[in-house]
């Protein structure tokens, strides 16, 4: 059989085999205990709930996945990896979690920390000169800047550093980082992998089999494991997430293209993906009278479910002040779009 798209991998990938009576989902494997002297031995060593959902991630990214409890313990076991001492450098617009993360290492003097314009390779390349790991966010979080991938991964390798992509907005359907020379994957499962706003999880898929080993061990050692439930919801999600991001991406180009040149803002668009940003010139009590005044998008601060959410997302002490106060994160969803831009408009004048 030739190589599958990834759209047949989103379906296929991480299911028993074709044998009579076995079932067509691996089922919630809902356990702490096994009989002892196999693979598994005791629930926060494994679960083969978990293992499912990490067969199909790893595909799709083309690396072997290790689930966590939720995008920050991934991120956290990623970071553990960086030897003491070492610096990372990071785009100073990453989700804000991450920018916690980073400077409570710094704070706690386990790492240095250095934040860039990830979308500026040459700053980056001068910035990972002697770096022993770089953070890459792209699109970022939510100002929607764009990394060259290929050149500034290249870069960080020439210096000896370890290149990660938080690869959240974009999915394996988008950007396949790993195809670009990258070493590590995060995903914050919870968004667009789901994608139904009903767990929360994450996940790193690493390029090289002994890195996803040594991020299992942190895992086992650290405890931030994901629920069987969760992953069997997440990989349920994730069989239909090809169709919802074709959707919710053709919204959003729709949106796009009915929103520009509108007097009371500024749109950001990346060019593909489903989160638009859109800065309303009246700063930001003409956007908190605007996410106050939609009907059908949903005030609400995740992002990537089939429903339609907004956020201004200065009204987090901890989103960086370079970020335009009246910015509102658009996570486009999968209802019309008529009905969205319709909204949208109204809650405008
Ligand atoms: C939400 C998010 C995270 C954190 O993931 P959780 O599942 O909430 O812990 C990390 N990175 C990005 C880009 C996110 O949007």
């Amino acid at each position: 059989m030739p190589v599958p798209h990834p759209e047949t991998v989103a379906v296929v990938a991480g299911r028993p085999p074709h044998t009579p009576d076995q079932p067509m989902n691996t089922p919630v494997h809902l356990v702490s205990n096994y009989v002892g002297g196999g693979q598994l031995e005791y629930g926060r060593f494994g679960n083969p709930s978990w293992t499912a959902f990490e067969d199909a991630l790893g595909e799709l990214e083309g690396g072997r996945a290790v689930s966590f409890a939720s995008g920050m313990a991934a991120i956290s076991a990623v970071l553990d990896l960086v030897p003491a001492g070492g610096r990372i450098v990071a785009p100073r617009h990453s989700y804000t979690g991450t920018i916690g993360q980073l400077e409570d290492v710094a704070a706690r003097g386990l790492a240095e920390v250095v934040f860039v314009d990830i979308a500026d390779a040459d700053a980056v390349r001068e910035a990972v000169s002697g770096a022993a790991m770089l953070w890459i966010e792209s699109p970022t979080n939510p100002a929607l800047e764009v990394a060259d991938l290929p050149r500034i991964t290249a870069d960080a390798h020439a210096a000896g550093a370890v290149v990660v992509v938080d690869n959240t907005f974009a999915t394996p359907l988008r950007q396949r980082p790993i195809e670009a020379g990258a070493d590590l994957v995060v995903h914050s499962v919870t968004k667009y992998l789901a994608g139904h706003s009903d767990l929360v999880m994450g996940a790193v898929v690493a390029a090289r089999e002994e890195d996803a080993a040594a991020l299992a061990a942190r895992r086992t050692l650290r405890g931030g494991i994901p629920s069987p439930l969760d992953a069997f919801l997440a990989l349920r999600g994730l069989r239909t997430l090809h169709v919802r991001l074709d959707r919710a991406e053709a919204n959003a180009r729709e949106l796009v293209a009915r929103l520009g040149g509108h007097p009371a803002l500024e749109v950001r668009y990346p060019g593909f993906g489903a989160i638009v940003s859109i800065v309303v010139r009246g700063g930001a009590e003409a956007a908190d009278a605007f996410v106050a005044a939609t009907r059908l998008w949903v005030h609400a601060t995740s992002l990537g479910g089939v429903e339609s959410t907004l956020e201004r997302r200065r009204r987090w002490a901890a989103e960086p002040a370079t970020i335009p106060a009246g910015l509102v994160r658009l996570s486009v969803g999968i209802e019309h779009i008529d009905d969205l831009a319709d909204d949208l408009l109204a809650a405008l004048v």
